[in-house]
């Protein structure tokens, strides 16, 4: 008997592999341009994804947690202030926030699309809160018209925490056009990934944005005059380079993630597994996709030993993790957070994935359940 061929998370040799001659070009000619920290490809790439995403002004950072503290840092965020976020996500959305030396103030999620729940902000607006940060979690923009009155309503700054949502879309418009600003990330796993670390910011306004540009290259005007004090979160040429080949695929890739989510869609029905949501109001990129099971570490386990990498995003929720323990928030204070962190579980997804792998997931999962 032969063992079954393993079916990953996410298979980035398989993709490297659809577009080795581009990327090796690419690469190969930024080595012959010796242009490695920014340069003309970070600046191509920030017009490209820019127009990619329908918004006004990118700047490429060196990843999507510096991009985060950046974008708000330009919105005004600074120290004491209170940002109003989720506490069920990937923790560079807080991280960016404490970095700034402001406090996260968790608000729990709705129990279909895991996404920000709208009707929770506004009691916990106070006098300190600066802005809001919705996490477009698993590729799925979160319900962005109330959250967007709600700001306006109290004066407050919108920013989306994008870095999983590359072409989404929300009432017929992408991900990073829809807030003050937005972050992206280019680790390589994501839907769009770099060979390395890399993020990027879109902004509405273009002060901000040119703030931003000089505020990650050390506050420079030029070479050798700084304005203010900045930082350097500059892209690397190399992962300009290979992102601006990538960017090319995204559209058929994001294609092909929504029919594999339809596929398990589909084959997941009869067996009454439910899934998370997706709203109406828009077409997720299916960065991931996320079921709900009970006994899920059980399960999880059960598939590792058929080959079959699941996962788990995410298993303790940022308001109880010890790194925000100072926060005092006890485990029931966000109860439909701490639900999904029970029984969520991330099944494979990724664009050169066939549907006889998803048949195959839905029915190692289906042994299990
Ligand atoms: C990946 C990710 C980030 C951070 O991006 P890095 O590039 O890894 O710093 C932030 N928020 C969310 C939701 C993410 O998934």
């Amino acid at each position: 008997m032969t063992h079954p061929v393993g079916i990953p998370l996410v298979d980035l040799k398989a993709q490297y592999l659809g577009i080795k001659a581009e990327v090796d070009g690419a690469i190969q000619r930024t080595l012959d341009a010796a242009s490695f920290i920014l340069g003309p490809d970070a600046e191509a790439f920030e017009a490209e994804f820019a127009q990619f995403c329908g918004a006004t002004h990118c700047v490429a950072t060196a990843n999507g947690t510096d991009a985060t503290a950046i974008a708000l840092k330009a919105l005004g965020v600074g120290s004491g202030d209170e940002v109003i976020t989720v506490a069920h996500t990937f923790i560079a959305t807080a991280e960016g926030i404490s970095e700034l030396g402001a406090t996260p103030v968790f608000v729990d999620v709705l129990p279909e699309t895991l996404l920000m729940d709208p009707g929770h902000i506004e009691s916990r607006i106070t006098s300190r809160t600066k802005a809001i940060v919705p996490v477009h979690l698993y590729g799925q923009v979160a319900d962005m018209d109330p959250i967007l009155a709600m700001a306006e309503k109290h004066g407050l700054k919108v920013m989306e925490d994008a870095c999983q949502a590359h072409g989404a879309t929300y009432k017929g418009r992408r991900a990073g056009a829809l807030g003050d600003a937005a972050t992206f990330s280019f680790y390589p796993g994501k839907n769009l990934g770099a060979y390395g670390d890399a993020g990027a910011i879109t902004a509405r306004d273009a002060e901000a944005a040119d703030w931003m540009r000089r505020f990650r290259n050390h506050g420079r005007a030029t070479k050798y005059t700084h304005d203010f004090i900045g930082r350097n979160s500059r892209m690397d040429g190399l992962q300009a380079a290979v992102l601006r080949v990538k960017l090319a695929h995204l559209e058929a890739w994001t294609h092909r993630r929504r029919e594999l989510a339809a596929a398990y869609r589909e084959r997941l029905a009869p067996l009454g597994v439910p899934v998370v949501a997706t709203a109406a109001y828009g077409e997720p990129a299916f960065h991931l996709f996320v079921v709900r099971v009970e006994g899920r570490d059980r399960i999880l386990e059960g598939l590792k030993r058929q080959g079959i990498e699941a996962g788990v995003h995410y298993p303790v929720p940022l308001h109880l993790q010890r790194a925000y323990a100072d926060l005092g928030m006890k485990e029931g204070s966000l109860p439909v957070t701490e639900a999904a962190a029970r029984d969520i579980l991330s099944l494979p997804i990724y664009p050169e994935m066939g549907n006889e792998q998803v048949e195959r997931v839905v029915s190692e999962l289906a042994k299990l359940i």
